[in-house]
């Protein structure tokens, strides 16, 4: 699924002359390497402010406090998609509220997101799962007007289009992380903030150091959210081949659509006006945990993101929700698998991957229960 080993490789040198760059400058915290990083994150995804922040769980919970979420308030968010998501809508006292997903694409279903609103709502949280741009016009146009504002959790989808517009300027105010296996992994933990909201730029980025205005005069409470020096000196040097490694992800996207055609395997929807980063290959296949099993007997890994639902997480118990509330969520949950896509993957390697799946096909337990089964083809965003 990963070679960070490798990637690794192909960057050292650089890599090894910014570290020791931080280390002879001794700059550990808010070195110049860190506004670099910002200025150029703000320009590519065509914002005015970028905040580099410690996670991406940060970037969502320190969001989430500069559009003064708390008790009492409630949060719409996607059942699937990473925990953090809904978790630091928790954190905050404020409840989670869930929605369902296009089956086509994953991402929030806009009418769900409809239907979820009370008078409550304060935020609505889109995901841009995998790698492709929730439906950022119909999210948006649900919540404008009723004065809510819109975070894109953009964790997943760094340079990914929307319209031609880049993920993380769709909406009031957007989250990336750094995550070592993401798109644009570090070495360790690290996010980024981004928005072209002046005030809300102020705001955060007064919370990401405790809320301070003025050495040790506080206007607000927040925390300790910075990016290490070092981290951001090591994403630097890996921004500058970010482009590459996206196309090779869809390359070998593009080879997987090309050997599954005509197979039972349900391939990524890509909806119209929209590019996909790939941050993962996901599919739908029958009998998926026997594929899962016998891909592994080839040595081959693969994930499942995510196999639990989040309004039937135990902690969110309490909220009431049961199985089969959001049931284009739960076939999701029990239907998909991702499987490897990374950038330093050789088409050899893909087309082993691929022999795999439709060699599984071929045998007793991989027939098609089609009737379980839902196709990118009939989503509502196609
Ligand atoms: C990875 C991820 C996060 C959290 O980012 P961290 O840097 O791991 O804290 C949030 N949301 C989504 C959709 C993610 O994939």
């Amino acid at each position: 699924m990963l070679d960070l080993k490798g990637e690794y490789r192909l960057f050292a040198d650089q890599v090894q002359a910014a570290v020791h760059a931080v280390l002879d400058s001794a700059s550990y915290i808010n070195g110049p390497q860190v506004a670099e990083f910002e200025t150029a994150l703000a320009r590519r995804c065509g914002v005015t402010h970028a905040l580099a922040v410690s996670s991406g769980t940060d970037a969502l919970l320190c969001s989430l406090m500069t559009l003064g979420i708390g008790p009492g308030d409630e949060v719409i968010v996607p059942a699937f998609t990473f925990f953090a998501t809904a978790g630091v809508v928790h954190r905050l006292g404020a409840t989670p509220v869930f929605a369902d997903i296009d089956k086509g694409t994953f991402n929030l279903d806009p009418a769900s997101v409809e239907r979820a609103l009370t008078p409550r709502t304060r935020a609505i949280t889109a995901v841009h799962m995998f790698g492709q741009c929730a439906d950022m016009d119909a999210i948006n146009a649900v919540a404008r007007g009723r004065g809510i504002p819109v975070i894109e959790d953009a964790a997943q989808a760094i340079g990914a289009e929307y319209r031609g517009r880049p993920a993380c300027s769709l909406a009031d105010i957007a989250c990336l992380s750094f995550y070592p296996t993401k798109n644009l992994g570090g070495f360790g933990e690290g996010g980024m903030i981004l928005t072209s909201d002046d005030e809300l730029g102020r705001v955060a980025r007064q919370l990401r150091n405790h809320g301070e205005t003025t050495r040790y005069h506080h206007e607000r409470v927040g925390g300790n959210f910075r990016l290490d020096t070092l981290k951001a000196a090591v994403l630097l040097v890996k921004l500058a081949r970010l482009d590459e490694f996206t196309r090779s992800r869809q390359r070998n996207a593009e080879r997987y659509n090309e050997r599954f055609a005509d197979s039972p395997v349900v391939t990524p929807c890509v909806a119209g006006h929209r590019t996909h980063v790939y941050h993962q290959y996901t599919v739908r296949v029958p009998r998926r945990d026997d594929l899962v099993e016998f891909l592994r007997g080839r040595g081959v890994g693969t994930g499942v993101y995510y196999p639990v639902p989040l309004h039937l997480q135990q902690c969110f118990s309490a909220l009431g929700y049961s199985r089969g509330d959001l049931p284009v969520t739960e076939a999701a949950c029990e239907q998909v698998v991702s499987l490897p896509c990374h950038p330093l993957l050789a088409t050899e390697d893909v087309d082993h991957v691929a022999d795999g799946v439709l060699d599984f096909l071929k045998t007793e337990g991989g027939r098609r229960p089609a009737e379980t089964m839902t196709t990118g083809a009939g989503s509502s965003q196609a």
